[in-house]
Protein backbone atom coordinates (compact mmCIF):
# COMPACT_ATOMS: atom_id res chain seq x y z
CA UNK A 1 0.00 0.00 0.00
CA UNK A 2 1.53 3.27 -0.90
CA UNK A 3 2.16 6.02 1.80
CA UNK A 4 -0.28 8.38 1.97
CA UNK A 5 -2.38 5.48 1.57
CA UNK A 6 -1.12 4.14 5.02
CA UNK A 7 -0.45 7.34 6.50
CA UNK A 8 -4.01 8.22 6.36
CA UNK A 9 -5.06 4.41 8.02
CA UNK A 10 -2.66 5.50 10.99
CA UNK A 11 -4.36 8.92 10.83
CA UNK A 12 -8.07 7.54 11.23
CA UNK A 13 -6.74 5.30 13.76
CA UNK A 14 -5.05 8.14 16.05
CA UNK A 15 -9.12 9.59 16.05
CA UNK A 16 -10.22 6.89 17.70
CA UNK A 17 -11.01 8.91 20.54
CA UNK A 18 -12.59 12.00 18.94
CA UNK A 19 -14.45 9.41 16.52
CA UNK A 20 -16.34 7.93 19.98
CA UNK A 21 -16.44 11.55 21.60
CA UNK A 22 -18.37 13.17 18.30
CA UNK A 23 -20.24 10.00 18.01
CA UNK A 24 -21.52 10.26 21.97
CA UNK A 25 -22.32 14.05 21.49
CA UNK A 26 -24.72 13.67 18.64
CA UNK A 27 -26.66 10.84 20.40
CA UNK A 28 -26.60 13.12 23.11
CA UNK A 29 -29.05 15.84 20.85
CA UNK A 30 -32.27 13.78 21.21
CA UNK A 31 -33.30 14.74 17.95
CA UNK A 32 -36.87 12.15 17.75
CA UNK A 33 -38.61 12.12 14.73
CA UNK A 34 -41.59 12.49 15.18
CA UNK A 35 -42.05 15.09 16.38
CA UNK A 36 -39.38 16.75 14.92
CA UNK A 37 -37.03 17.77 17.96
CA UNK A 38 -33.78 19.57 18.46
CA UNK A 39 -33.34 19.91 14.67
CA UNK A 40 -31.61 23.34 14.96
CA UNK A 41 -29.39 22.44 17.84
CA UNK A 42 -27.81 19.35 16.14
CA UNK A 43 -27.39 21.54 12.64
CA UNK A 44 -25.57 24.50 14.57
CA UNK A 45 -23.72 21.50 16.77
CA UNK A 46 -22.84 20.25 13.34
CA UNK A 47 -21.72 23.75 11.72
CA UNK A 48 -19.49 24.61 14.31
CA UNK A 49 -17.86 21.47 13.59
CA UNK A 50 -17.40 21.53 10.07
CA UNK A 51 -16.41 25.36 10.04
CA UNK A 52 -13.52 24.26 12.22
CA UNK A 53 -12.65 21.58 9.16
CA UNK A 54 -12.44 24.42 6.62
CA UNK A 55 -16.28 24.29 5.06
CA UNK A 56 -18.44 26.46 4.43
CA UNK A 57 -21.70 25.81 5.44
CA UNK A 58 -25.54 26.40 5.24
CA UNK A 59 -28.78 26.06 7.30
CA UNK A 60 -31.62 25.60 5.51
CA UNK A 61 -35.09 25.20 6.84
CA UNK A 62 -37.72 23.28 4.87
CA UNK A 63 -40.48 25.42 5.38
CA UNK A 64 -44.15 24.54 5.12
CA UNK A 65 -43.20 20.58 4.25
CA UNK A 66 -45.29 18.11 6.77
CA UNK A 67 -44.58 18.69 10.07
CA UNK A 68 -42.69 21.66 10.07
CA UNK A 69 -43.84 24.49 12.41
CA UNK A 70 -42.36 27.15 14.81
CA UNK A 71 -42.34 24.72 17.42
CA UNK A 72 -41.27 21.97 15.53
CA UNK A 73 -39.05 23.64 12.31
CA UNK A 74 -37.30 21.06 9.75
CA UNK A 75 -33.65 22.53 9.68
CA UNK A 76 -31.34 20.67 7.85
CA UNK A 77 -27.19 21.74 6.81
CA UNK A 78 -25.33 20.89 3.82
CA UNK A 79 -21.54 21.98 4.61
CA UNK A 80 -19.10 22.12 1.38
CA UNK A 81 -15.38 22.44 1.28
CA UNK A 82 -14.36 22.92 -1.87
CA UNK A 83 -10.45 21.32 -3.15
CA UNK A 84 -7.49 23.29 -4.39
CA UNK A 85 -8.36 22.30 -8.24
CA UNK A 86 -11.79 21.75 -9.86
CA UNK A 87 -13.19 18.25 -9.83
CA UNK A 88 -15.64 16.38 -9.06
CA UNK A 89 -18.07 16.75 -5.71
CA UNK A 90 -18.23 13.70 -3.55
CA UNK A 91 -21.75 14.08 -1.00
CA UNK A 92 -22.03 12.46 2.28
CA UNK A 93 -25.85 12.88 3.00
CA UNK A 94 -26.62 11.19 6.96
CA UNK A 95 -30.81 12.20 8.39
CA UNK A 96 -30.13 13.64 11.85
CA UNK A 97 -33.38 12.35 12.88
CA UNK A 98 -34.07 9.22 15.26
CA UNK A 99 -37.28 6.96 15.63
CA UNK A 100 -38.91 6.75 19.60
CA UNK A 101 -37.18 4.94 22.02
CA UNK A 102 -39.75 2.26 22.77
CA UNK A 103 -39.79 -0.08 25.58
CA UNK A 104 -37.01 -2.89 26.83
CA UNK A 105 -33.89 -0.31 27.23
CA UNK A 106 -31.41 -1.58 29.62
CA UNK A 107 -28.72 1.74 28.87
CA UNK A 108 -30.03 5.03 28.89
CA UNK A 109 -31.05 5.51 25.09
CA UNK A 110 -29.57 9.15 24.88
CA UNK A 111 -26.40 8.64 27.50
CA UNK A 112 -23.99 8.16 24.29
CA UNK A 113 -22.30 5.17 26.96
CA UNK A 114 -19.24 3.32 25.49
CA UNK A 115 -19.11 -0.21 27.27
CA UNK A 116 -16.56 -3.07 25.32
CA UNK A 117 -16.52 -1.02 22.38
CA UNK A 118 -19.51 -0.30 21.95
CA UNK A 119 -21.31 3.06 22.16
CA UNK A 120 -25.27 2.76 22.97
CA UNK A 121 -28.34 5.03 22.45
CA UNK A 122 -30.93 5.59 19.58
CA UNK A 123 -29.54 6.44 16.83
CA UNK A 124 -26.09 5.17 17.33
CA UNK A 125 -26.45 2.72 14.68
CA UNK A 126 -29.37 4.72 12.63
CA UNK A 127 -27.35 6.66 11.97
CA UNK A 128 -25.18 8.87 13.90
CA UNK A 129 -22.42 6.74 14.31
CA UNK A 130 -22.04 6.42 10.20
CA UNK A 131 -22.30 10.32 10.26
CA UNK A 132 -19.75 10.70 12.49
CA UNK A 133 -17.40 8.18 10.83
CA UNK A 134 -17.87 10.28 7.77
CA UNK A 135 -17.04 13.37 9.40
CA UNK A 136 -13.82 11.78 10.77
CA UNK A 137 -13.16 10.34 7.64
CA UNK A 138 -13.13 13.58 5.88
CA UNK A 139 -10.89 15.19 8.29
CA UNK A 140 -8.32 12.28 8.14
CA UNK A 141 -8.97 12.80 4.27
CA UNK A 142 -7.88 16.68 4.62
CA UNK A 143 -4.71 16.08 6.65
CA UNK A 144 -3.37 13.68 4.17
CA UNK A 145 -4.77 15.40 0.59
CA UNK A 146 -4.86 18.75 1.11
CA UNK A 147 -4.53 19.53 -2.65
CA UNK A 148 -7.63 17.30 -3.67
CA UNK A 149 -9.48 17.99 -6.82
CA UNK A 150 -13.12 19.07 -6.45
CA UNK A 151 -15.41 19.17 -3.34
CA UNK A 152 -17.01 17.45 -1.20
CA UNK A 153 -20.24 17.32 0.78
CA UNK A 154 -21.60 16.42 4.01
CA UNK A 155 -25.43 16.75 4.80
CA UNK A 156 -27.30 16.53 8.19
CA UNK A 157 -30.83 16.35 6.56
CA UNK A 158 -34.51 15.52 9.11
CA UNK A 159 -37.40 13.61 8.70
CA UNK A 160 -35.62 10.46 6.88
CA UNK A 161 -37.67 8.40 8.95
CA UNK A 162 -41.15 9.90 8.32
CA UNK A 163 -40.12 10.15 4.56
CA UNK A 164 -38.16 13.05 4.30
CA UNK A 165 -40.43 15.31 2.97
CA UNK A 166 -38.82 18.40 5.05
CA UNK A 167 -34.96 16.96 4.33
CA UNK A 168 -33.41 15.23 1.06
CA UNK A 169 -36.36 15.55 -0.87
CA UNK A 170 -36.43 19.36 -0.05
CA UNK A 171 -33.04 19.98 -0.69
CA UNK A 172 -33.24 17.63 -3.62
CA UNK A 173 -36.46 19.96 -4.55
CA UNK A 174 -34.21 23.51 -3.78
CA UNK A 175 -31.18 21.82 -6.42
CA UNK A 176 -28.38 20.80 -3.61
CA UNK A 177 -28.73 16.89 -5.01
CA UNK A 178 -28.72 17.89 -9.11
CA UNK A 179 -26.12 15.99 -11.14
CA UNK A 180 -24.06 19.54 -11.78
CA UNK A 181 -23.44 20.13 -8.41
CA UNK A 182 -23.23 16.56 -7.12
CA UNK A 183 -21.25 13.65 -8.45
CA UNK A 184 -20.89 10.92 -6.26
CA UNK A 185 -23.18 10.60 -3.01
CA UNK A 186 -22.88 8.17 -0.26
CA UNK A 187 -25.67 7.78 2.25
CA UNK A 188 -23.93 6.22 5.67
CA UNK A 189 -27.07 4.35 6.40
CA UNK A 190 -26.11 1.42 8.80
CA UNK A 191 -25.73 -1.71 6.05
CA UNK A 192 -22.65 -3.44 7.08
CA UNK A 193 -19.05 -2.29 6.96
CA UNK A 194 -18.67 -4.92 4.06
CA UNK A 195 -21.62 -3.65 1.78
CA UNK A 196 -22.17 -1.50 -0.81
CA UNK A 197 -26.10 -0.77 -0.80
CA UNK A 198 -27.06 0.17 -4.53
CA UNK A 199 -31.13 0.90 -3.93
CA UNK A 200 -34.13 -0.08 -2.17
CA UNK A 201 -37.24 -1.47 -3.24
CA UNK A 202 -40.58 0.17 -4.08
CA UNK A 203 -43.60 1.14 -1.57
CA UNK A 204 -47.11 1.08 -2.48
CA UNK A 205 -49.53 2.18 0.39
CA UNK A 206 -53.40 1.68 0.05
CA UNK A 207 -56.61 2.07 2.12
CA UNK A 208 -59.56 -0.31 1.88
CA UNK A 209 -62.44 0.37 3.05
CA UNK A 210 -65.67 -1.83 2.93
CA UNK A 211 -68.96 -0.29 3.75
CA UNK A 212 -72.11 -1.67 5.62
CA UNK A 213 -75.35 -0.91 7.21
CA UNK A 214 -75.96 -0.39 10.90
CA UNK A 215 -78.68 -2.36 12.41
CA UNK A 216 -79.25 -4.11 15.91
CA UNK A 217 -76.85 -6.72 16.67
CA UNK A 218 -79.64 -9.21 17.62
CA UNK A 219 -81.00 -8.74 13.80
CA UNK A 220 -77.77 -8.83 11.44
CA UNK A 221 -79.97 -9.88 8.43
CA UNK A 222 -81.18 -6.36 9.29
CA UNK A 223 -77.96 -4.50 8.40
CA UNK A 224 -74.98 -5.83 6.24
CA UNK A 225 -71.63 -6.15 7.84
CA UNK A 226 -69.05 -4.26 6.95
CA UNK A 227 -66.16 -6.81 8.62
CA UNK A 228 -67.63 -9.58 6.99
CA UNK A 229 -66.80 -7.93 4.13
CA UNK A 230 -63.46 -7.24 5.06
CA UNK A 231 -62.95 -10.83 5.83
CA UNK A 232 -64.30 -11.77 1.98
CA UNK A 233 -61.09 -9.50 1.16
CA UNK A 234 -58.79 -11.25 3.33
CA UNK A 235 -60.05 -14.65 2.01
CA UNK A 236 -59.34 -13.59 -1.09
CA UNK A 237 -55.86 -12.44 -0.65
CA UNK A 238 -54.87 -15.55 1.09
CA UNK A 239 -56.05 -17.63 -1.79
CA UNK A 240 -54.55 -15.96 -4.91
CA UNK A 241 -52.99 -12.65 -4.27
CA UNK A 242 -50.34 -13.59 -1.07
CA UNK A 243 -49.15 -16.50 -3.25
CA UNK A 244 -48.90 -14.76 -6.16
CA UNK A 245 -46.59 -12.02 -4.73
CA UNK A 246 -44.50 -14.87 -3.08
CA UNK A 247 -43.64 -15.72 -6.42
CA UNK A 248 -42.43 -12.55 -8.22
CA UNK A 249 -39.11 -12.99 -7.31
CA UNK A 250 -36.38 -10.54 -8.19
CA UNK A 251 -32.81 -10.34 -9.65
CA UNK A 252 -32.15 -7.23 -7.21
CA UNK A 253 -29.65 -8.10 -4.61
CA UNK A 254 -32.28 -7.47 -1.52
CA UNK A 255 -31.66 -8.61 1.90
CA UNK A 256 -32.96 -10.56 3.88
CA UNK A 257 -33.36 -12.75 1.82
CA UNK A 258 -37.26 -13.48 2.61
CA UNK A 259 -37.43 -9.62 0.80
CA UNK A 260 -35.94 -11.14 -2.78
CA UNK A 261 -39.96 -11.36 -3.51
CA UNK A 262 -42.85 -9.16 -3.54
CA UNK A 263 -44.18 -8.16 -0.18
CA UNK A 264 -47.26 -7.40 1.54
CA UNK A 265 -48.48 -6.03 4.88
CA UNK A 266 -51.88 -5.67 6.32
CA UNK A 267 -50.66 -2.71 8.81
CA UNK A 268 -54.30 -2.31 10.28
CA UNK A 269 -57.54 -2.69 10.27
CA UNK A 270 -60.37 -1.07 12.11
CA UNK A 271 -64.20 -1.83 12.19
CA UNK A 272 -66.96 -1.39 14.12
CA UNK A 273 -67.30 0.28 17.86
CA UNK A 274 -64.08 2.05 18.90
CA UNK A 275 -62.26 0.43 21.28
CA UNK A 276 -63.04 1.23 24.73
CA UNK A 277 -60.73 2.88 27.00
CA UNK A 278 -58.40 1.39 29.52
CA UNK A 279 -60.22 1.08 32.88
CA UNK A 280 -63.91 1.21 31.03
CA UNK A 281 -65.62 -1.75 32.55
CA UNK A 282 -69.17 -1.41 30.50
CA UNK A 283 -70.52 -3.61 27.64
CA UNK A 284 -70.36 -2.48 24.16
CA UNK A 285 -73.66 -1.80 22.93
CA UNK A 286 -74.98 -4.28 19.80
CA UNK A 287 -74.48 -2.98 16.25
CA UNK A 288 -73.73 -4.35 12.84
CA UNK A 289 -70.38 -2.08 11.80
CA UNK A 290 -71.00 0.09 9.10
CA UNK A 291 -67.32 0.20 8.10
CA UNK A 292 -64.20 -1.31 7.85
CA UNK A 293 -60.98 -0.14 7.25
CA UNK A 294 -57.77 -1.36 6.12
CA UNK A 295 -54.48 -0.23 5.42
CA UNK A 296 -51.83 -2.39 3.55
CA UNK A 297 -48.25 -1.52 2.86
CA UNK A 298 -46.61 -3.74 -0.44
CA UNK A 299 -43.64 -3.75 -1.29
CA UNK A 300 -42.38 -4.29 -4.98
CA UNK A 301 -39.82 -5.31 -7.09
CA UNK A 302 -37.69 -3.12 -10.02
CA UNK A 303 -39.24 -5.93 -12.42
CA UNK A 304 -42.75 -4.64 -11.40
CA UNK A 305 -44.66 -1.74 -12.29
CA UNK A 306 -46.65 0.80 -9.94
CA UNK A 307 -49.78 0.45 -12.38
CA UNK A 308 -49.58 -3.24 -11.91
CA UNK A 309 -49.17 -3.29 -7.87
CA UNK A 310 -52.24 -1.03 -7.82
CA UNK A 311 -54.29 -3.03 -10.71
CA UNK A 312 -53.63 -6.21 -8.48
CA UNK A 313 -55.19 -4.91 -5.64
CA UNK A 314 -58.15 -3.67 -6.87
CA UNK A 315 -58.56 -7.17 -8.89
CA UNK A 316 -58.47 -8.55 -5.59
CA UNK A 317 -62.02 -6.27 -4.73
CA UNK A 318 -63.80 -6.75 -7.94
CA UNK A 319 -63.21 -10.43 -7.73
CA UNK A 320 -64.69 -10.10 -4.20
CA UNK A 321 -67.49 -7.80 -5.65
CA UNK A 322 -68.42 -10.23 -8.09
CA UNK A 323 -68.97 -12.69 -5.96
CA UNK A 324 -70.72 -10.94 -3.24
CA UNK A 325 -74.01 -9.19 -4.04
CA UNK A 326 -73.75 -5.65 -1.76
CA UNK A 327 -70.21 -5.54 -1.42
CA UNK A 328 -68.82 -1.89 -1.54
CA UNK A 329 -65.80 -0.78 -1.49
CA UNK A 330 -63.28 2.22 -1.55
CA UNK A 331 -59.77 2.02 -2.77
CA UNK A 332 -57.16 5.02 -2.17
CA UNK A 333 -53.43 4.49 -2.63
CA UNK A 334 -52.26 6.79 0.44
CA UNK A 335 -48.73 6.48 -0.68
CA UNK A 336 -45.77 5.66 -2.81
CA UNK A 337 -42.20 5.11 -3.66
CA UNK A 338 -40.86 3.98 -7.26
CA UNK A 339 -37.35 1.35 -6.78
CA UNK A 340 -34.81 2.46 -7.05
CA UNK A 341 -31.08 0.59 -8.13
CA UNK A 342 -27.62 2.22 -8.94
CA UNK A 343 -25.62 0.55 -11.73
CA UNK A 344 -22.94 -1.90 -10.10
CA UNK A 345 -20.27 -0.25 -12.54
CA UNK A 346 -21.59 3.15 -11.49
CA UNK A 347 -18.06 5.13 -10.05
CA UNK A 348 -19.05 5.91 -6.74
CA UNK A 349 -19.95 1.51 -6.54
CA UNK A 350 -16.66 0.38 -7.95
CA UNK A 351 -15.01 2.98 -5.64
CA UNK A 352 -16.44 1.81 -2.72
CA UNK A 353 -16.11 -1.74 -3.66
CA UNK A 354 -12.64 -1.55 -4.16
CA UNK A 355 -11.64 0.77 -0.90
CA UNK A 356 -13.58 -2.03 1.09
CA UNK A 357 -11.20 -4.86 -0.56
CA UNK A 358 -8.47 -2.57 0.24
CA UNK A 359 -9.54 -2.59 4.01
CA UNK A 360 -11.47 -5.67 4.73
CA UNK A 361 -9.32 -7.50 2.72
CA UNK A 362 -12.67 -9.58 1.25
CA UNK A 363 -14.12 -8.86 -2.00
CA UNK A 364 -17.52 -6.78 -1.09
CA UNK A 365 -21.01 -7.67 -1.19
CA UNK A 366 -23.59 -6.00 -3.07
CA UNK A 367 -27.37 -4.96 -1.58
CA UNK A 368 -30.64 -3.49 -1.58
CA UNK A 369 -32.79 -2.30 0.91
CA UNK A 370 -35.79 -4.21 1.91
CA UNK A 371 -37.30 -0.59 2.72
CA UNK A 372 -36.61 2.69 1.33
CA UNK A 373 -34.53 5.43 2.16
CA UNK A 374 -33.37 8.88 1.39
CA UNK A 375 -31.75 7.83 -1.94
CA UNK A 376 -35.40 7.42 -3.54
CA UNK A 377 -35.32 11.40 -3.13
CA UNK A 378 -31.97 11.98 -4.85
CA UNK A 379 -33.09 9.35 -7.55
CA UNK A 380 -36.14 11.27 -8.61
CA UNK A 381 -36.10 14.68 -7.65
CA UNK A 382 -32.36 15.26 -7.51
CA UNK A 383 -32.01 12.86 -10.99
CA UNK A 384 -28.18 11.82 -9.47
CA UNK A 385 -27.79 8.11 -10.39
CA UNK A 386 -24.69 7.62 -8.79
CA UNK A 387 -25.46 7.02 -5.35
CA UNK A 388 -25.06 4.03 -2.28
CA UNK A 389 -25.85 3.66 0.95
CA UNK A 390 -22.35 2.81 2.81
CA UNK A 391 -21.88 2.70 6.19
CA UNK A 392 -20.83 1.36 9.62
CA UNK A 393 -23.56 -0.81 12.01
CA UNK A 394 -26.03 -3.81 12.12
CA UNK A 395 -29.20 -2.77 9.74
CA UNK A 396 -31.21 -5.32 12.82
CA UNK A 397 -29.82 -3.27 15.32
CA UNK A 398 -31.85 0.37 14.13
CA UNK A 399 -34.58 0.93 15.66
CA UNK A 400 -34.16 -1.53 18.51
CA UNK A 401 -34.04 -1.18 22.20
CA UNK A 402 -30.29 -1.27 23.32
CA UNK A 403 -29.42 -0.01 20.04
CA UNK A 404 -25.76 0.59 19.47
CA UNK A 405 -23.22 0.98 16.89
CA UNK A 406 -19.12 -0.83 17.20
CA UNK A 407 -16.20 1.62 17.67
CA UNK A 408 -14.02 -1.28 15.64
CA UNK A 409 -16.40 -0.71 12.84
CA UNK A 410 -16.53 2.76 12.63
CA UNK A 411 -12.92 3.12 11.85
CA UNK A 412 -13.11 0.37 8.96
CA UNK A 413 -15.99 2.62 7.31
CA UNK A 414 -13.78 5.57 7.95
CA UNK A 415 -11.15 4.01 6.42
CA UNK A 416 -13.29 3.19 3.25
CA UNK A 417 -14.80 6.01 2.80
CA UNK A 418 -11.33 8.30 3.22
CA UNK A 419 -9.63 5.87 0.47
CA UNK A 420 -12.77 5.92 -1.65
CA UNK A 421 -12.37 10.38 -1.56
CA UNK A 422 -8.61 9.61 -2.14
CA UNK A 423 -9.84 7.96 -5.53
CA UNK A 424 -12.31 10.07 -6.72
CA UNK A 425 -10.70 13.10 -5.74
CA UNK A 426 -7.17 12.89 -6.06
CA UNK A 427 -6.76 9.56 -8.36
CA UNK A 428 -5.02 7.39 -5.84
CA UNK A 429 -6.24 3.93 -6.38
CA UNK A 430 -8.33 2.59 -3.81
CA UNK A 431 -7.09 -0.83 -4.24
CA UNK A 432 -3.50 -2.08 -5.03
CA UNK A 433 -3.77 -2.49 -8.82
CA UNK A 434 -2.70 -4.91 -10.55
CA UNK A 435 -2.99 -7.60 -7.85
ZN1 LIG B 1 -31.61 5.42 8.85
Amino acid sequence: MDDKRSEFMERVEAKQGELIALTQELIRIPTLNPPGEFYRDICEYLERRLKGAGFVTELIRAVGTPGDSEKYPRWNIVARREGAHSGECVHFNSHIDVVTIGQGWTRDPFGGELIDGKIYGRGSCDMKGGLATSIIAVEAFLEVWPDFSGAIEISGTADEETGGFGGVAYLSEQGFFSPEKVQHVIIPEPLHKDRVCLGHRGVFWAEIETHGRIAHGSMPFLGDCAVRHMGAVMAEMEASLFPALAAKRTDMPVIPEGAKQSTMNINSIHGGQVEPEAGFTGLPSPLVPDHCKMIVDRRFLLEENIEDVEAELRAVLEKVKSERPDFRYDFTPIHSVIPSMTAKDAPVVTTVADAIEAVMHKKAEYVVSPGTYDQKHIDRIGRMKNCIAYGPGILDLAHQPDEYIEVSDMLDSAKVMGLALAELLTGTPAANQGG
